[in-house]
């Protein structure tokens, strides 16, 4: 790894694309960067290409974080080759919308298992190497919709509101150690996901938001490396809201 990034690196899951992709590129410019996909084999290299050139060497890695098995032998061979990283950046996450009483069982648990259970396979790995370097930042892509509901969504809120607890508890957990946990919750952030929205819906969206606009996966990065970075050394256990004032 890169000695100008003092030999630290960050890992993002789901960096392939949207706000993970940002942050990959964000991060590369201090910190080496590992980042996983799932289905996207192309956009992961395209990321790697727009990367090359920046002060962090980046690579990445197809694992589904569904798969405990697939987590645990890669954070294995990543603690081999680097040791413990100095952040991890849980952004991976889906959504599969239906009213609850529509939901079916099997996307309940797929969106469960991708934006919920992937944490855990990945904290069971790294936690511990990072309580044992001294000190980390573990940042959880959760959304707004984790607090403020958002109908069709329950299974996504769940799981988003899920992590709002677990970083609480995890920073009373491993404060001591000097390893943060903080939640993001950005509102709606202009990705794939809103491009594929009809326009006319996106025109009323738009309507509900303060400032009028949705916001950037860059603002969401900039938030992300805020998070790893020296100047929020003392917050840890903390939910940091993104959404142009929609919960306000
Ligand atoms: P995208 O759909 O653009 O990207 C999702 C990323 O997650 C991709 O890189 C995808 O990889 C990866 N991913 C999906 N499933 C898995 C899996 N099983 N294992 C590993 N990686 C997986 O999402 P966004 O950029 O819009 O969202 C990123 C995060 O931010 C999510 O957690 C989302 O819930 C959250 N968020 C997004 C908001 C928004 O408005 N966009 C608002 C609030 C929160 P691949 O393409 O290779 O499958």
């Amino acid at each position: 790894m890169n000695t100008a990034t003092q030999n630290q690196w960050i890992l993002v899951t789901g960096g392939s694309r949207g706000i993970g992709r940002a942050a990959v590129q964000r991060l590369a410019k201090e910190w080496n960067v590992v980042f996983t996909w799932c289905q996207g084999e192309s956009a992961a290299h395209e990321v790697e290409r727009a990367c090359a050139g920046l002060p962090g060497q980046v690579e990445s890695h197809q694992c589904d974080g569904r798969d405990e098995q697939s987590v645990t032998r890669l954070a294995a061979d990543l603690l081999e080759r680097y040791g413990a990283p100095h952040a991890v950046v849980h952004n991976a996450g889906i959504t599969l919308d239906a009213l609850h009483i529509h939901q079916n069982a099997d996307n309940w648990r797929n969106v469960m298992d991708t934006n919920l259970n992937a944490i855990f396979y990945w904290n069971s790995q790294l936690l511990e190497p990072m309580m044992m370097q001294g000190g980390g930042s573990v940042v959880m892509m959760s959304s707004v919709t984790g607090i403020k509901g958002n109908s069709g969504q329950s299974a996504y809120a769940a799981s988003k509101a899920a992590m709002t607890g677990l970083a609480r508890t995890l920073s009373v957990e491993l404060g001591r150690f000097d390893v943060r946990v903080n939640c993001l919750l950005p509102g709606y952030i202009d990705t794939e996901i809103l491009a594929g929205m009809p326009k006319d819906k996106l025109v009323a969206l738009r309507k509900t938001i303060p400032m009028k606009r949705f916001g950037k996966v860059d603002e969401v990065a900039g938030a992300v490396a805020w998070l790893v970075g020296d100047d929020s050394t003392y917050m840890t256990g903390q939910t940091l809201i993104l959404d142009g004032g929609l919960s306000a």
